[in-house]
This record gives C-alpha cells, sequence and structure tokens, in this order.
C-alpha cells in the first residue's frame, strides 16, 4: 500500500517534514560520507554580507549553487561544501551606525572604536545565524559549523601577504589624486563601486561672469552645475581651435554654443588664453594671492554649457590633471565630512548644499549671474547610502594594474562562461580598470600593513602576524584580533630604527573576499591547524580548520562558481587578481552568472518602495520548490520578475505532475500494486515508448546539468510531464480502471526516475515523493540512491510518438478553430505529410473523435496568388481585372517552366506574383504537417455527440458524490433521453453503472449500488 497523498500539495507543510526527516536521519552526512574520496568537485562559495536577512534575490544564487552541488553530490563527486560570510568593511558598518544612531565618522570616534568593533562583530554573528537559518529552510546543503568569516585573522594575514608581493613588485603607491568621495561615510570609493550607482538628481544650472582684467566690460560667461566650487576656481579654459565672440553686453561665449546671440567680435579660443580674470570669490582668505588665467584645453566640450570651462582643481579629477599641466594651484574647500575648512570665510563648516543659496545670491548681488536655473541629470552617489558624491583630492593606496592586466585576460581565456558571451564582458572590465584604490577611511575592516618611515622614507609592508610579532615595539599584549583600535596601538620597528605606526587606513573588502580561494584552502601552509581558520574576530562563530598546502593543491582552482554578473567587476574581478598575481592562474575555471531580480511588474525591489520580498517571507509564502523551481526555469541572461503572481503560475504547473504521481498512488492501492525491478508482463507498445520516453528525460537533465544549464532542465521536464500526463495516462486510462500491473510498473518507474532527475531543482517535492513511492529495497533518500545511467534509447519510436502528439494537437486546433467541442464525434480527419502516424490511426480516431483518417503523404501546401501590380499593371493595363478574378479564383494553369497561365497571360512567381500560404477553415498548419477536420454532422453522430455529453455529466455527479474509483452505480434518465439507450451498454462501460433506465425524472439522476 502506498500512502495517499491529498487531492494539493502543501509545499510548506512538506518541505518542513523533510528537513526534520533530513536532520533526524542525518541524510546529508551520509551522502558525505559515501562520496568521500570519490572524484572532487571543487566550488567556491562567494561570500555573502552577513549584514541583514536575505533577501529574494539572494535566494537565486543560493538556488543554482545547491542545485549543481546536489547534483554533482548524486552523481558521487566529493565536495567541501563551504559557505562564506563577508563580515568587514561599509556594509556592516553603515548597518552598525544605524543601529547606534551615529551620523558622522567624529561620533563613532566618540562611542569608541573598540566598541564599535565588538558590535560590528555582534551583528555578524546574529545575521551569520539569520543567514543560515534561512538557507538552510530554502533547502541549501552546506557544511554550516565550518562557514569562513572573511573578519577572521587568517583571512586578514592571506591579504598582507599578497600586499607585501605587490609592494615586492613595486605595484603599491600612495596615489594624490582627485577621487570620488562620500561625505557621509568620510571615504574615497573605487571604480567598482561606482558603476550602476547613480541617480536622477536636481541641482542649480548657473551661468556666471568671470570679467576679464584690462577689458572693461568684457566677461568670460562658465556655466557650472556645483556652485559650491566656484570659491575653489583657479582657472578657466578654452578650446583653442574653436570660434568665441563677444556679445554687444561684453559676454563672451563659443559661438557655436550661443548661435542665437549677435556677436560684435570673433576670435580663435587660442587668442583668449594668457587672458585674466576676476575670480569669483576673490575676497575669500583660500584665494589670496591667487591669479585668474585662461587657459587652452583641447577637451572643452562644445556640446553643452558655453565652451569655457570653469576650473577648480581641488573638485574634479580632470581639473586636478590639468593644475598639473599647467602649474595651478590646487584648492580644496571641503573636508573629509564634505564641509568647508576655515579660510572659505562665510561658508566655513558648512555643506557643499548649503552654500548653493548664498553663492547665488553672492553671485547675483555683483551682477556675475548670467541666468540661473536647475537641472535634472545622472549624478553618481554612494552605492551604500545614497550619499551624492563630491570630488575631493586624497591620498589613497593603489595597487598598479598595468603589469597584471595582460595575465589577467589570458587566465579569463581559460574559463568558460555560462551563457558564454559574459566572458567578453570580464575582458571589458579587464581592459578598461584603473589602478585598485583600496584604502577606506574607516574602522572595522582589513587593517593595510603599512608603516611608512618618516627618517628614512621607506614604507614597510607587514606580510604575517609572526612578521608583526618580530618587529613590534609593544603592545603585543593587547592585541586580541587584526582590527582597529588594537592593531593601532602595536608599533614597529623600521630598519633604519626608527619606530613606526600603521597608516590609519582600512581595505577595500573585495580584497577580503578575493583572497578566499587562499586563505581558506591553506596555500602555502606547512601543516593542518584543526580550526586554524577561526582565528581574530572569527574566533568562536566558525570551526573551520586552515588546511596545509596539500589540500589546496587538491581544491584549487575552483571547477565551478556563480554569481551575479555585476561581480564581473567585483568578486570575479578581485578573485582573479589575487589569484593571477599569487599564482599566475585563474581561481575558478567555469562561472555560471545571472542578471538582477526585479519585482513581478518589472520594478527594481526596494524596501522603501513597498515591493521587496524578503527571504523569509516568500519562504514561508510560497515554499522553497517553487521559489526553486522559479529561478531554475528563468533563462539566466535576462532579467527575473519575481513575485506571488508567478509563484501560483507555477503551482498550477506542479498540479499536473501532482496529479500523476497521485493517480499512480490511487490506482496502484486499488489493484494492490507492488513495484519490481522488472515489468510484470508483457509491455505494450505504449508502455515501450513510455521506458524510451523515460530515458529521453533522463539524458536530456543529465545534458543539462552537465552544463549549467537548468532551463533546459526545466524545458525538458515540462514536456515529459505533459507527455506523461496528456499521453501515457490518458492513453492508458481503461488499463489501469482494470488494474493492468504492466502499465501500473511503467507508469512507477517513469515517475521514480523523474523524481530522480528533477531532484537538484525541487530537492524536497522529489524526496516527499520519492519516500513515498520507492520500491523496499531502494535507498530512504533519493539522494542516496544513484543517478540513473544513461543508455541508447529507440529515437525513432521517440520521433514517430512526438509526430502522432503533434497532429493530435494540430487536430484538437482544427476543431476548436471550427468551433467543434472535442466531445462531438466527426466523419473524418485529413492528415498531410506525416511520416509515422498511418501506423497510429486508432490512436488518432480516439484522441480526435473521428470514424476516419485519411492519410496523405505529401505536405498539403495551398497557395494565394496576387498579382504584383507595381509590375503587372503598366504591363498588363485594362487586362490587369481579368487575371486577378482568374488568380483568386485559382483558374490557372501551371506551365512547365514554372511560370502560371491565367486568363491568357503567362505570369513569372518571382517577378509578376505574390505568393502567400493559404489560411483555409478547418484547416491548421505546423511546418511540413497539415490536418483538417470534416465538420460536416449527421443525426448519427450528433447522437453520439450527446451521448458523450451524458458521460462526462455521470461522471462528474460520481466525482461530487464523493464515490470510489470501484463504485458501481444505477442510473435513471429523464423520457427525452431515451433515443440514448441505442448506445446503452457504452454508457455502462464509462460510467461503472449495472443498469441505466428512464423515467420521470427531470435531470439525471445516479444512485450507488450499495
Ligand atoms: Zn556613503
Ligand atoms: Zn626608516
Amino acid at each position: 500500500m502506498f500512502q495517499p497523498l491529498p487531492q494539493y500539495p502543501d509545499h510548506v507543510a512538506l518541505e518542513e517534514e523533510i528537513l526534520a526527516w533530513w536532520d533526524a536521519e542525518g541524510v546529508f552526512d551520509r551522502l558525505r560520507e559515501r562520496n568521500r574520496g570519490g572524484p572532487r568537485f571543487s566550488f567556491m562559495d562567494g561570500p555573502i554580507t552577513a549584514n541583514n536577512p536575505m533577501a529574494a534575490h539572494h535566494c537565486w544564487g543560493r538556488t543554482l549553487k545547491d542545485v549543481f552541488q546536489r547534483y554533482k553530490a548524486v552523481r558521487g563527486f566529493d565536495q567541501r561544501y563551504q559557505n562564506g560570510f563577508d563580515c568587514q568593511g561599509l556594509w556592516v558598518e553603515v548597518g552598525v551606525e544605524r543601529d547606534l544612531g551615529l551620523n558622522s565618522k567624529r561620533e563613532i570616534e566618540e562611542y569608541g572604536l573598540a566598541e564599535f568593533a565588538e558590535r560590528c562583530k555582534q551583528r555578524v554573528a546574529e545575521y551569520a545565524e539569520v543567514i543560515t537559518q534561512q538557507s538552510r529552510r530554502l533547502g541549501m546543503w552546506m557544511d554550516w559549523d565550518n562557514d569562513y568569516y572573511t573578519h577572521s585573522d587568517t583571512n586578514i594575514e592571506y591579504i598582507w601577504r599578497f600586499l607585501k608581493e605587490c609592494h615586492e613588485r613595486g605595484w603599491l603607491y600612495k596615489g594624490h589624486r582627485s577621487v570620488e568621495w562620500c561625505p557621509r561615510c568620510g571615504t574615497s570609493l573605487s571604480q567598482h563601486e561606482l558603476i550602476n550607482s547613480y541617480a536622477e538628481l536636481t541641482h542649480p544650472s548657473l551661468y556666471v561672469r568671470f570679467p576679464l582684467k584690462g577689458r572693461k566690460g568684457e566677461s568670460l560667461v562658465v556655466w557650472t552645475t556645483t556652485p559650491w566650487t566656484l570659491p575653489a576656481n583657479v582657472a578657466a579654459a578654452v578650446k583653442p581651435d574653436a570660434e568665441y565672440g563677444v556679445t554687444e553686453g561684453g559676454d563672451w561665449w563659443a559661438v557655436e554654443r550661443n548661435p542665437d546671440a549677435t556677436f560684435v567680435r570673433r576670435v580663435r579660443g587660442d587668442e583668449l588664453v594668457g587672458l585674466e580674470y576676476e575670480g569669483p570669490f576673490d575676497s575669500l582668505p583660500a584665494q589670496q594671492g591667487v591669479v585668474h588665467p585662461v587657459i587652452p584645453w583641447d577637451d572643452v566640450a562644445l556640446t553643452e554649457g558655453t565652451g569655457i570651462v570653469h576650473i577648480a582643481p581641488g573638485c574634479g579629477a580632470e581639473d586636478f590633471e590639468l593644475s598639473r599641466v599647467h602649474d595651478l594651484p590646487v584648492l580644496m574647500p571641503i573636508n573629509e565630512a564634505g564641509r568647508f575648512y576655515e579660510p572659505y570665510g562665510e561658508f566655513e563648516g558648512r555643506s557643499t548644499e548649503d552654500v548653493e543659496d548664498p553663492i547665488v545670491v553672492e553671485l547675483e548681488r555683483r551682477n556675475l549671474l548670467f541666468e540661473a536655473g536647475s537641472i535634472i541629470h545622472r549624478y553618481p552617489i554612494c552605492w551604500r547610502c545614497a550619499t551624492p558624491l563630491v570630488f575631493r583630492i586624497a591620498d589613497d593606496w593603489m595597487i598598479r594594474a598595468d603589469e597584471i592586466r595582460q595575465p589577467m585576460l589570458d587566465a579569463n581565456a581559460t574559463v568558460e562562461w555560462t551563457p558564454d558571451f559574459y566572458s567578453k564582458r570580464m575582458d571589458d572590465w579587464l581592459r578598461n580598470m584603473g589602478d585598485w584604490n583600496i584604502s577606506r577611511r574607516r574602522y572595522f575592516g582589513l587593517p593595510l600593513p603599512f608603516y611608512p618611515c618618516a627618517s628614512c622614507g621607506q614604507l614597510t609592508v607587514v606580510g604575517s602576524l609572526e612578521e608583526l610579532r618580530e618587529r613590534a615595539t609593544g603592545g603585543l599584549e593587547q592585541l586580541k584580533e587584526l582590527h582597529r583600535p588594537w592593531i593601532d596601538e602595536v608599533p614597529i620597528r623600521c630598519d633604519c630604527g626608527a619606530e613606526l605606526r600603521r597608516v590609519p587606513e582600512v581595505g577595500d573588502a573585495w580584497l577580503d573576499a578575493g583572497i578566499v580561494p587562499f586563505s581558506t584552502l591553506g596555500w602555502q601552509n606547512p601543516e593542518w591547524k584543526p580550526r586554524g581558520y577561526a582565528t581574530g574576530a572569527a574566533a568562536g562563530v566558525t570551526n573551520a580548520d586552515l588546511p596545509d598546502h596539500g589540500y589546496w593543491e587538491k581544491w584549487y582552482p575552483a571547477d565551478w562558481v556563480s554569481e551575479m554578473r555585476e561581480q564581473i567587476r567585483l568578486w570575479f574581478y578581485s578573485q582573479s587578481f589575487m589569484s593571477v598575481t599569487l599564482t599566475g592562474r585563474s581561481p575558478y575555471r567555469s562561472v555560471l552568472t545571472y542578471e538582477k531580480l526585479l519585482d513581478e511588474h518589472g520594478r527594481e525591489m526596494h524596501r522603501s518602495w513597498g515591493n521587496a520580498i524578503d527571504a523569509a517571507e516568500a519562504l514561508q509564502n510560497i515554499g522553497a520548490d517553487v521559489i526553486r523551481f522559479m529561478f531554475c526555469e528563468h533563462v539566466p541572461s535576462q532579467n527575473l520578475k519575481f513575485g506571488y503572481g508567478p509563484a501560483e503560475e507555477i503551482k498550477r504547473r506542479l498540479l499536473t505532475f501532482w496529479n500523476s504521481v497521485k493517480f499512480f498512488v490511487d490506482y496502484a492501492n486499488v489493484a494492490g500494486f507492488r513495484p519490481g525491478p522488472e515489468a510484470p508482463g508483457e509491455l505494450q507498445p505504449l508502455d515501450v515508448w513510455l521506458l524510451e520516453r523515460t530515458e529521453q528525460l533522463v539524458a536530456e537533465l543529465t545534458e543539462a546539468y552537465e552544463r549549467y544549464w537548468t532551463p533546459a532542465v526545466m524545458r525538458s521536464f515540462d514536456v515529459f510531464v505533459d507527455d506523461l500526463s496528456n499521453w501515457y495516462i490518458r492513453r492508458s486510462r481503461r488499463r489501469f480502471w482494470n488494474g493492468d500491473e504492466v502499465a501500473l510498473w511503467t507508469l512507477w518507474h517513469a515517475l521514480v526516475r523523474s523524481f530522480q532527475t528533477v531532484s537538484p531543482v525541487m530537492p524536497f517535492l522529489a524526496e516527499f515523493l520519492w519516500r513515498r513511492l520507492r520500491a523496499e529495497d531502494a535507498p530512504e533518500s533519493v539522494f542516496l540512491a544513484p543517478w540513473p545511467e544513461t543508455r541508447d534509447r529507440d529515437e525513432s519510436l521517440l520521433e514517430e510518438v512526438a509526430e502522432v502528439r503533434r497532429v493530435v494537437e494540430l487536430g484538437r486546433q482544427a476543431r476548436g478553430d471550427a468551433g467543434i467541442k472535442l466531445r462531438q464525434p466527426l466523419r473524418r480527419l485529413f492528415v498531410y505529410g506525416a511520416v509515422h502516424v498511418p501506423r497510429h490511426v486508432e490512436e488518432l480516431k480516439d484522441e480526435l473523435r473521428v470514424k476516419d483518417v485519411e492519410f496523405h503523404e505529401r505536405p498539403r501546401v495551398r497557395f494565394n496568388y496576387k498579382p504584383n501590380l507595381p509590375v503587372l499593371g503598366p504591363r498588363l493595363g485594362s487586362a490587369l481585372r481579368e487575371v486577378q478574378r482568374a488568380l483568386a479564383e485559382r483558374n490557372f494553369e501551371s506551365l512547365p517552366d514554372g511560370r502560371l497561365r491565367a486568363a491568357g497571360h503567362d505570369l513569372d512567381p518571382v517577378d509578376d506574383l505574390i505568393i502567400e500560404r493559404a489560411d483555409e477553415p478547418g484547416w491548421v498548419h505546423d511546418g511540413t504537417l497539415s490536418v483538417g477536420i470534416d465538420s460536416e454532422l449527421d443525426d448519427e453522430l450528433r447522437l453520439e455527440g450527446r451521448v458523450l455529453d451524458l458521460i462526462h455529466q455521470l461522471n462528474t455527479m460520481r466525482k461530487d458524490a464523493g464515490l470510489a474509483l470501484t463504485d458501481r452505480i444505477r442510473v435513471t434518465l429523464p423520457q427525452s433521453y431515451a433515443d440514448l439507450l441505442r448506445h446503452v451498454d457504452w454508457i455502462k462501460e464509462e460510467v461503472l453503472a449495472i443498469e441505466v433506465a428512464t423515467d420521470s425524472v427531470a435531470e439525471p439522476e445516479i444512485a450507488k449500488v450499495e
């Protein structure tokens, strides 16, 4: 007896049941044990930031990671299953700042760096736990007690080694440059943090006059959208070869930028070069002694502004470059918090936004404002806190990228990307990458191990904790972990004897994630250290070991990694940068990447828009299998619309599968069927087909998993479910009613194989159904059963039935087009161009309710011919109408040379005619197949149609009355149904009636026979 299935699956309940059972039985541990020592599949997890509960989009990547690890596990591969948490940097710091209500770096420092670091660690531990629970609920099998945490000392030490290597190669330098800066976070951002981090913002749009010295009444007109930069202006740039003109009012413009103006004099730009002007804020202390020249600049754009550009080298990257060329002073007006320094008079202490109004008022007062308006434009914002960025001159630590660029491109050429065009995206990023800005002026992050010496000028880069201990001049006793503030209390000795302090900066978080192929696998570590990874801040939150170098040799590089596409410029990049530097090789052999998750209407999800769905909510409402189904079905190179609507649609589709299983269970129980290894009798042709079809499913799914392509898995599964339910079961109903053991066995076999092959995608449903249907001697878990072997299939049989199914489908369409319901029998079906179906006449008759099928080998192709008017009009003149009519009536003959003769005119089919495929009522075409019906009805057909309606009605009544499949009934019909009794035996058989009679009832009635 199989345990009966409910009418509908309760996904959430059955998933929780399976999770508990997996835990109780240690299924995952048993699987790992079974695979130990087997062939290796090395997966490297990209760390998830332990800073918030999971959102729906995290489930996408985690589903894909689990699907392929599960598949490989069932296939016997030994795997590591190490999950990773990202634990340092701005994400975590800003989260803690919010919790504590801190709003600036000053407030963090007042709060205390030690306490702040503790709070960051607490937050990481808290959310690592939440993420772990949510991931388990999603069905993710990982080695949850041995996660890596990027704030561990081990991870930090490995980055130190990498940085020391960069220093030894001469790649490390301190750049004095103009950088994009977040005034709220108080730090610069690097190139990879800027992409996609833009917002549409409204800013002032000012046209400002710079009065020329020695040219009374004449001014340069410049345009700016950042008024706050005007107090730092030192020059104005013109395009040397462009034409400039001065208006009657004395305003200078590029002629091209003001075509409506009347210019009283015109000169080339280079004639303006060297003139001097009065700066807009010359009275500020910061501007004392600054001369304002007009300088040449070939890159002045003539597509916006006035063609005269205001230059403030302290407030822009290009401006800063120009200051070097023309030896201009660099005035840096704002501090780390984006507020004006003291020598800026009334602006001191105010933000860039706060000074906008006073600047406009002041310019207006002095008649320097030509025009003021506003502009909406794309403007960079901080990826973490959404504050608009400003430019500042900063001293940042950089790693030179020039030398590593080509080796990284070479390494990328060895990587197999899925979908493959992402390989080119990676190449593009690498070709354009600038030097890596690795320093952040923050607190809870990787402490950069840089110790500059003021006496001898040498920079010492400490490469390990051991080296730090050797060089330390004190402070080791309080060094509980390699984080601020503790690390800052350990000075070291320079080779020259001076005592050195660490620079205050911490590192870019992508260093933390990029090093994990080394830190977690024990690269160059001489001896395995139990719990040796779980050091510093990670001590106590994980048991991860630090393996030895032999282990690294085994597991590096990763066979496969999978993350979102944006990781091309983040983790895929930083990992590759560090790996190619340390080993000359790519850290991964293949990559699966995917796009963005949107809401079901195609909008980005944002908590503040109220359309975000977090993982916990989705798992509780939709269930893990349906979520996984949705992600797996989706083509990963397109954005995915996620929501409850699409989830309901998937549940509806899964119901067909569920119903097939339930159908089997119900009839198998009636028949007392027990599955054995072989079919319990001779297979019928349809059974043979289903067994071949099942082989095909196994082969297709195996192939799709092997190439990391879940959309193909889901498509094949979908088609199989349709074949199973709408062909095999439909066509074999009668055999199931009769308890045919061979049909039951065949269906059982197909179902069990489908559970096995879809189990990586829907582990819960597959396990649940496997446990209901498995043979007694089969493993208890679908994941402990071996993956089905593939064998050669009878392709011609598969093609044959596929063709039959196509003809049936077209036949249904033809009936639908003619408005004739399927229960109405018809005289004849016409089939043109089918190869195999003549052997399946009986099935076609039955499926399409026709008495007869007429076959024609060649495709039925009918065309409509129309005159090509521009050609034939002039040639035929008034005879055109006659030719047109002949063609429409198909009154023409085909000539041996391929031309047509109509109304006495010979017509060339290419030049003279327009040929279209004819659309005929009652006919449907699909490639070479054409199917049509004879839609004429006679009395006999009509009577049979009524009988079929009655059968349908009686069976619905049986179901509504809750009768068991085997219950017999008596049927009473109204007198008006008497003529149907000509088919009484047919009716009896179809509705399991022992008697059908007429009486004075208004509607058909049934009664169960006790
Ligand atoms: Zn910020
Ligand atoms: Zn020194």
